[in-house]
């Protein structure tokens, strides 16, 4: 008796029942799985609580339905399930989706068992919801194709990139070549000097490209907004484009700018207006062969509404999706028709962007091409001496002398040729401990060109001892990389300004004269 009392006590919280299959009630009832018992007529004999608190409904409800009003699918398509279980030997488990009393949908797997209950067949599932991993699934295989995709537009990016560079290379290399041969006469010396330069700036629009675009990737480009006159903007473009077409001898083909009556001073950032504009002129150039290139500008509702309108070769509906994507050229056949890297829409989608514009197209093939973009218009107001030449009405100098910090034979020897031409004299260092000595000891400088990779002592470490003596020395620095990061760099140290390699003469001369210490 004692004993029975104890094992009470012990035992007090446990469910008493009478029959072994009454712990089979207890695990249906209690599982934490879904479960549904229906016969062939898809009527619901019986569910568990998990199934009413999966689909919503009360026991009176749900048995008041057939198993296919659970269904997103079909009714024919469970049924047909439902007789494909009946022929099945082993039990197996199919994945379908169920919708719920308040209309949500989830993604189950479904196990069902069969049963001959006095001769009439009846059936129960287990229905484990598998939504979240559908999705993770779905989430995976997009992830795949994407990563397949950028894959496939790599291996084709790389493929055209070496061809894009070998092309202008071959160039490069071939007539520096051949200008070294004798007898060539003057005449064919311009042409092939020209083809050198026209081959290199070429080059350098590719690695600009690339650099852009790893930038834009890397979040380094900050928009730099200044008041600037919009129609000087687009009359150089337009002067730059309708060079580029008669070298081009693109001789059928009418350039027009259309601009709005009075001249505008926007508020704006003018770099990125320039860049894509000039990708999306240079896409009008390039698949144009007749008819005309017109571009410009509207203003509406407060907005400034750009336009670059071709007749040139427009874009197939099957690529009209993917022309803004990285890399992607549209038609196969296009970059090796008419080269390219396919970067140029994306990088001016990413401007664009930038300063909260929107940018779509137009375009039927055979017919032409528009492109339109719209940023908001911010008046500025016009600043004197802004848009005109800033100069001292000097295009040449005075001698004065310029101290050329340049490790490389070739680099020196340019910027040597250049500001001789300038009238200006020059003396080189090719070390930064040599560059402090010669900055300190020669009174006679008027300004210095620092590269700032130099060995012993980089350029910004030059600087900073050379202004410590002599904080009016200009110092200009000049550098290979084009990132955002250097130009700080090198205004942090002192520099007065910055000039990034390739050295352009106009941008030099303009920065020489803006900087110069006159005595
Ligand atoms: P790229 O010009 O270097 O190939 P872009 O990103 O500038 O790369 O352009 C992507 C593609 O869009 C081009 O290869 C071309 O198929 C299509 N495209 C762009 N602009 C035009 C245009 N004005 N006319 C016809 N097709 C164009």
């Amino acid at each position: 008796m004692e004993s029975n009392d104890s094992q009470d006590s012990h035992f007090g919280d446990f469910l008493r029942i009478n029959k072994a299959e009454d712990i089979y009630k207890q695990m249906f009832k209690l599982s934490l799985l879904p479960i549904i018992i229906h016969d062939m007529e898809m009527n619901i004999i019986d569910v568990n609580k998990a199934a009413l608190d999966e689909f919503g409904y009360s026991y009176e409800e749900i048995r008041a339905i057939k198993v296919y009003d659970l269904h997103s699918e079909s009714e024919i398509k469970h049924s047909e399930e439902v007789l494909n279980v009946m022929k099945q030997e082993n039990i197996v488990s199919t994945e379908t989706s169920f919708r719920r009393k308040d209309g949500s949908e989830f993604f189950a797997e479904v196990t069902p068992c069969k049963y001959l209950l006095e001769n009439k067949p009846i059936i129960h599932v287990y229905i484990k919801n598998i939504t979240e991993r559908k999705h993770n699934e779905e989430k995976l295989f997009d992830a795949l194709e994407k990563a397949k995709e950028n894959e496939r537009l790599k291996a084709a990016f790389l493929a055209n990139m070496s061809h894009e560079i070998r092309t202008p290379l071959n160039s490069v290399f071939g007539f520096s070549t051949l200008l070294n041969e004798e007898n060539i006469t003057d005449s064919d010396k311009k042409r092939y000097a020209s083809i050198i330069a026209s081959s290199s700036s070429h080059l350098l629009y590719l690695i600009n490209d690339l650099i852009d675009i790893s930038k834009i990737d890397a979040g380094q480009i900050k928009v730099v907004n200044t008041t600037f006159e919009l129609h000087s903007v687009l009359k150089s473009l337009y002067s730059i484009y309708h060079s580029l077409l008669i070298s081009k001898n693109k001789y059928d083909i009418h350039l027009k700018l259309n601009l709005p009556g009075e001249e505008n001073y926007i508020i704006s950032d003018e770099t990125r207006l320039r860049q894509i504009l000039f990708n999306l002129l240079g896409n009008a150039l390039k698949f144009t062969e007749t008819g005309s290139i017109e571009f410009g500008y509207a203003i509406e509702d407060d907005n400034l509404n750009f336009f670059v309108k071709d007749t040139g070769i427009g874009i197939p509906e099957d690529s009209k999706e993917s022309i803004f994507n990285r890399f992607e050229q549209g038609r196969k056949s296009i970059g090796k028709i008419y080269g390219g890297t396919g970067l140029g829409l994306a990088i001016a989608k990413s401007c664009v962007q930038l300063l909260d514009g929107k940018i779509w197209f137009e375009s039927e093939v055979n017919v032409g091409t528009s492109f339109f973009f719209k940023i908001k218009y911010k008046q500025g107001e016009p600043v004197p001496g802004n848009n005109k030449t800033n100069t001292n009405g000097r295009i040449g100098f005075n001698n004065e002398l310029i101290l050329v910090a340049e490790d490389d034979e070739f680099n020196y020897d340019y910027l040597d040729t250049l500001l001789k031409g300038f009238n200006l004299r020059v003396v080189r260092t090719i070390t930064g401990k040599d560059t402090i000595k010669e900055a300190l000891s020669n009174d006679d400088l008027s300004l210095i060109l620092m590269d700032i990779q130099m060995p012993e002592k980089n350029g910004l470490e030059a600087t900073e001892e050379i202004l410590k003596h002599k904080p009016k020395l200009p110092i200009i620095a000049q550098t290979a990389y084009a990132f955002q990061g250097d130009r700080e760099k090198c205004l942090r140290a002192g520099c007065v300004d910055y000039i990034s390699k390739p050295i352009e003469r106009s941008e030099l001369l303009k920065l020489i004269r803006k900087n110069i210490y006159i005595r």
